[in-house]
């Protein structure tokens, strides 16, 4: 296979990267590497922003409906153009055609909700706030904004990030993952085709040379990030040290409580999709499943064990998979090395997929479904998020070991709990300390119209994403207070103005 050479994508056009640095971008099905990314240097990132900056003046100042128009434009493109967009997104990520269809998807429901940008940014008014007085609020956009991706979603979390910004008026800087940078190339053109002027969104490609130059760049006014906790630490330190916003998701360990009236069959198929799907590569993926009390745990291993041992992994274009390869081959010993840990820790593995070869595509990296019985909170494949095909069953002998378990753990990202019993639900729903909830629903991804955002080490920043926080994060408000002159009785007042 030839090796295509990707670029940055700066005021409109293609650039062809200069600081000589590249990446290899891999296709996980085959193991070839199908292309090689440009890694921006700080020189780059700089002129990228630079160019932001001017094209953003004009962009800010345009009315919000037109800004609505380009919006509405881009998600008719964006469904023209999806078969295209999956196939790409899912031989770079290694997600089945349908899952990529999926993360395409929810990435165009944002770009919906931005469409609503006039009724969004609208401000608030108060008349007669005081003798002659009126007062009013309006949001003004930042300026020059940037969002840093993760390999997992590369349509979905771009499409969070830029959306709502570009909507409010702001000019974007995207960093995608290094590891699959093509859908977001094809999605800043899919924009410019819209009527997006060139300038409002740059793809800059790179690692963490760009990602400083980002966070050190006075121009940039605001950075969203989403990827693995340890950056997202970093990123919201320095973003916020050098007085910028910053809103940044981390990494997470998302616990389904099963409990003893549970639908038992329900259950079992919510955790093989929600555990398994993705190979496990997602921040809301069930990676840890709590049955309570012995007789619950019992039943749900015995349904479990032939789910997990049948599941169909495939290469990302066969329709029938379950679940295609993980991303790198480094994940895939990442993976196979917690594995290892949880035999070593004392955990029993029940079903066991290091050893699964795909044939025909025995240098693709895949391997198969693994699930633990008997995981204890003190061990690492507990405490510690593995991001791949295995599920842990961590035993609670009753409801509060099972909440105390979900409020200890340092992740705070998604939680889901199955139960009939209304009492049992709300309670949960109440007490336990993640950001988002799903009672019998096993990835409760809010929608673009409310926001998603974890609790705890899952999330570092006051603002979610999507939803009425991503209009706020994307706008500074400003309120007015006017009084015309005349009626106005003349005279300095020399104490703090009050309205009486
Ligand atoms: P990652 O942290 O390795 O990378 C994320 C981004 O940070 C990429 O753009 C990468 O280029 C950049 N980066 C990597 N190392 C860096 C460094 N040292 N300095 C500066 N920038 C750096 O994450 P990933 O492997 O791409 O994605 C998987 C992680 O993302 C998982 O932990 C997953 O839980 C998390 N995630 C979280 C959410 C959420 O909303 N909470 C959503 C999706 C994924």
């Amino acid at each position: 296979m030839a090796i295509a050479e990707l670029t940055h994508f700066i005021g409109g056009k293609h650039i062809k990267g200069t600081s000589g640095r590249f990446a290899d971008v891999y296709w996980p099905m085959t193991g070839e590497v199908a292309a090689r990314v440009p890694l921006a240097s700080k020189a780059e990132l700089t002129a990228a922003v630079a160019n932001a900056k001017e094209a953003q003046a004009k962009w800010g100042a345009e009315n919000p409906q037109r800004r609505g128009r380009v919006l509405a434009k881009f998600v008719a493109l964006i469904n023209r153009d999806m078969d295209k967009l999956a196939d790409k997104l899912s031989r770079e990520h290694g997600k089945t055609i349908a899952d990529a269809k999926g993360d395409i998807q929810r990435g165009l429901e944002v770009a919906e909700f931005a469409t609503g940008i006039p009724h969004l940014m609208k401000g608030e008014f108060t008349d007669n706030a005081g003798p002659g007085i009126d007062m009013y609020s309006l949001r003004q956009p930042l300026g020059v904004v940037a969002g840093i991706t993760p390999f997992n979603f590369p349509a979905m979390i771009p499409l969070w990030k830029c959306c709502p910004a570009i909507a409010c008026g702001n000019a974007f800087i995207l960093k995608p993952s290094e590891r699959d940078p093509s859908v977001p190339l094809m999605l800043a053109e899919l924009f410019l085709e819209a009527g997006l002027p060139p300038g409002i969104l740059n793809v800059v490609n790179g690692d963490r040379e760009a990602v400083d130059g980002i966070l050190d760049d006075p121009d940039v006014q605001a950075v969203g990030f989403v990827g693995s906790t340890p950056i997202a630490s970093y990123v919201y330190s320095r973003a916020t040290a050098n007085g910028k916003r910053a809103q940044c998701f981390g990494g997470a360990k998302n616990h389904m409580v099963i409990m003893p009236d549970a639908d038992m069959d329900q259950a079992v198929d919510a955790l093989i999709g929600a555990g398994y799907g993705s190979a496990g590569e997602r921040c809301m993926a069930i990676s840890v499943a709590v049955p309570i009390g012995k007789k619950t745990a019992d039943a749900l291993i015995k349904k479990l064990i032939p789910r997990v041992e049948s599941l169909k992994v495939g290469t990302s274009v066969d329709p029938s998979a379950d679940f295609g390869p993980l991303v790198t081959r480094d994940a895939v010993n990442r993976v196979k090395g917690y594995v290892e840990t949880g035999i070593k820790e004392g955990a029993k593995l029940l079903v066991d997929g290091r050893g699964f070869k795909m044939q025909g595509y025995e240098n693709g990296f895949y391997m198969g479904g693994c699930l633990f019985d008997n995981v204890t909170a003190d061990m690492k494949i507990y405490k510690e998020e593995i991001f791949g095909p295995v599920l842990s069953v961590v035993r609670a002998k009753d409801y509060d070991e099972g909440l105390k378990l979900v409020n200890d753990h340092e992740y705070g990202n998604g939680v889901a709990i199955y139960t009939r019993d209304g009492d049992t639900a709300r309670d949960f729903a109440a007490k336990c300390k993640i950001g988002m909830v799903g009672i019998n629903v096993p990835i409760p991804v809010p929608l673009a119209y409310h926001t998603f955002g974890g609790w705890k080490r899952s999330g570092f920043g006051d603002l979610n994403q999507h939803g009425p926080d991503s209009i706020r994060f994307y706008t500074r408000t400003k309120t007015v207070t006017s009084r015309w002159p005349s009626g106005v009785k003349e005279g300095a007042e020399f104490s703090i103005p009050t309205m009486g």
